[in-house]
């Protein structure tokens, strides 16, 4: 059987997991599977998944054109870590699935999976290798800051939300340590992702 390289390519939030996904498809070709994307589609107008979940929130998350009030969703599971759990088991199952269907779809040998909550959601077992993308927690900080225009109260309060940073670096196979400039960074993927094609050709 052809050997099949499929990365799960996660991080801390605002540590600069895009930043890499985007490079790979564009320097190298890699087809790219994005957890974000199925997420979305998960609760998308008309879902099975979204009826449940305005059975279990009620009309509150409902905006009027019957879509989910995203917002307001953030708010309920964001102080109720029981909410938060629930909310994910129904969406996790589905993102699972997807990958899968996608993964059969593609005949690549190298395949990138961007999976943010790839502990958290168990999904370790869809991929042959893991790439973490870390910085200092200043830097997540502040990126994230200035990316979304939010207080520092709120950055954290993202940040705290997920497994610590630290604790994904111990269990990556790849880190890419992105405290330093774009370049740097890109020169840590040249060098990841030529070990993993050659591992594949
Ligand atoms: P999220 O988890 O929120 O989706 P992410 O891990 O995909 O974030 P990116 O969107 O790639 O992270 O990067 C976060 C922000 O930091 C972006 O605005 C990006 O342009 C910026 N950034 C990434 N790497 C660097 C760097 N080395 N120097 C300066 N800014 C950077």
């Amino acid at each position: 059987m052809n050997k099949k390289c499929l990365i799960g390519l996660t991080g801390g939030i605002g540590t600069g997991k895009t930043t890499v996904s985007n490079y790979l498809a564009t320097t190298y070709q890699l087809p790219v599977l994005d957890a974000d994307v199925y997420a979305r589609e998960a609760v998308e107008l008309g879902s099975p998944i979204l009826d449940k979940l305005f059975k279990h929130y009620g009309a509150e998350i409902r905006l009027p054109d019957g879509s989910l009030n995203r917002r307001r969703l953030g708010e309920i599971v964001f102080s109720n870590p029981e909410q938060k759990q629930w909310l994910e088991q129904q969406i996790h199952p589905y993102v699972r699935d997807r990958f899968r269907a996608e993964l059969t779809t593609l005949t690549d040998s190298t395949v990138v999976l961007v999976i943010p909550l790839l502990f958290e959601a168990g999904l370790t077992n869809l991929v042959t290798e893991i790439w973490v993308v870390s910085c200092s927690a200043q830097q997540q900080l502040r990126r994230i800051r200035e990316r979304n225009n939010l207080s520092p109260e709120q950055a954290q309060a993202r940040i705290n939300s997920q497994l610590p940073l630290a604790e994904k670096v111990a269990r990556a196979d790849v880190v890419l340590d992105n405290s330093s400039t774009l370049d740097v960074l890109l020169r840590q993927v040249d060098a990841a992702i030529n070990l993993a094609l050659a591992y594949v050709k």
